[in-house]
């Protein structure tokens, strides 16, 4: 508080060379720190780090011009940080309405689109309710099918039945509809994605509150884009060591959904401003306490689909994978109220059990969770290709999660300065 009152008081006063000495001697805190690369990460020039309006690609450079302020090594040979592949992706770039009885509702609040939708456009449609539980079995799926019109919109309030009596699961169902609309109600939280690929029909997941109690019509216009080979960058740097060709990793992703047409934005700020932003500011520390072992931050891309980025790192490595001695990947670092888990945690008992020390020696956090393996963020891949490695995430915050509220504003960043002190503290033991 202190040092942002007397930045306010140096603005008012005309920035003058003395003035901006002395505030760049005042000490900042580790939390200050990640909270403007947070709020960097989620500025609305990102538009969600995703697929449309330049989204990821921003965040990339953001992060880049970060690396190049640190007078970190690039990994190309050019010198440069990004490792490029590609990947094809569903975008919503456009239209994304949903009325109901002539009444609008709110995409991203009231509604969201499956991500493997198509376009689709009408006016004043017919909304027709079906009872799924009566569809008992395929046969009984292919007539209700085959009895759909492309005008009418059909509306379903429990596919789970129909799921069970066709023995599929329920991420299967958008690809059994035939090409048309349909809304189906959603009881539990909205939780959006982002899908490589796409299927015949148009689908909202409607809130039970959003819904009418009688149906009348609907008016919908949907726009996606797919795109079949989407470029994406990896961005690596290191801070070499004094043993140069071996590493310590730590890795986090930077992408997120990004849009669901043209005016909702999923910020992605505890998923995973947040761990990127911490990542930053390990690498800002790092770069002026070099270490034994080379220090190589890698700020992966395509995490949100399907863990695409870190898998291509896994076959294309930078450095033979056998010279990463340990990876810490960090994936949500919001708010680490409740400590954090460590997945992995058994699978490597001796790191864990230094972890442990560590933390108890200075009281960094209340807990520390031990996992087993998880294939749910980036050290995925890596771990199963022989590295050694960690994934930790935080305990704690509201639990916004691939929605709209999921913003910095709710980014607490409780105890998080506590787990960059333990991972900085677990990274220099590697120095004896
Ligand atoms: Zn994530």
């Amino acid at each position: 508080m202190k040092t942002l009152f007397y930045i306010a008081v140096c603005l008012l006063a005309g920035v003058s060379a003395q003035c901006q000495i002395s505030t760049t001697l005042k000490s900042v805190s580790e939390e200050q720190l990640i909270r403007t690369k947070l709020n960097s990460l989620t500025d609305t020039s990102m538009h969600g780090r995703g697929y449309v309006k330049n989204g990821k690609e921003n965040a990339a450079d953001y992060i880049q011009a970060r690396f190049r302020e640190l007078k970190m090594r690039g990994v190309t040979k050019d010198g440069s940080y990004a490792q490029s592949y590609y990947f094809p992706v569903n975008t919503f770039p456009g239209k994304m309405k949903l009325a109901l009885n002539g009444e609008d509702l709110v995409p991203g609040q009231d509604f969201i689109i499956e991500p493997a939708s198509i376009s689709y456009s009408g006016k004043y449609l017919k909304v027709v309710p079906i009872d799924l539980k009566q569809v008992v079995d395929t046969a009984g799926w292919v007539e209700l099918a085959n009895s759909f019109v492309n005008d009418n919109v059909y509306y379903f309030d429990d596919i789970e039945t129909v799921c069970k009596n066709l023995n599929i699961r329920e991420d299967v169902f958008p690809y059994i509809l035939p090409h048309g609309c349909y809304i189906i109600k959603r009881s539990e939280k909205l939780t959006w994605t982002v899908k490589m690929d796409t299927c015949r029909a148009t689908i909202f997941y409607v809130r039970e509150s959003a819904l009418p109690k009688k149906w009348k019509t609907a008016d919908v216009a949907v726009e996606n884009d797919y795109h079949p080979k989407e470029k994406n960058q990896n961005i690596i740097g290191i801070i070499p060591g004094r043993i140069r060709d071996t590493f310590l990793a730590i890795t986090s992703h930077y992408d997120h959904l990004g849009m669901m047409g043209a005016g909702t934005v999923f910020p992605g700020a505890s998923d995973n401003a947040s761990g990127t932003a911490f990542m930053l500011y390990l690498a800002s520390y790092f770069s002026t306490h070099p270490q034994k072992y080379s220090l190589m931050f890698i700020a992966f891309s395509g995490e949100e689909v399907e863990l695409i980025g870190s898998r291509y790192f896994s076959k294309h490595p930078v450095a033979p994978l056998k010279s990463i001695k340990f990876l810490t990947n960090i994936d949500i670092m919001g708010d680490a109220t409740n400590g954090i888990t460590v997945v992995n945690a058994t699978e490597f008992p001796a790191e864990f059990a230094e972890l442990q020390k560590i933390n108890t020696a200075n009281k960094y956090l209340n807990t520390i969770k031990s996992r087993g393996k998880a294939a749910n963020s980036d050290h995925y891949y890596l771990t199963e290709a022989g590295v050694p490695g960690f994934f930790m995430y935080s305990n704690g915050g509201k639990g916004f999660y691939h929605d709209v509220y999921d913003r910095a504003s709710e980014v607490t960043l409780n105890q998080v300065d506590n787990v960059a002190k333990l991972i900085i503290d677990f990274l220099k033991g590697y120095n004896m």
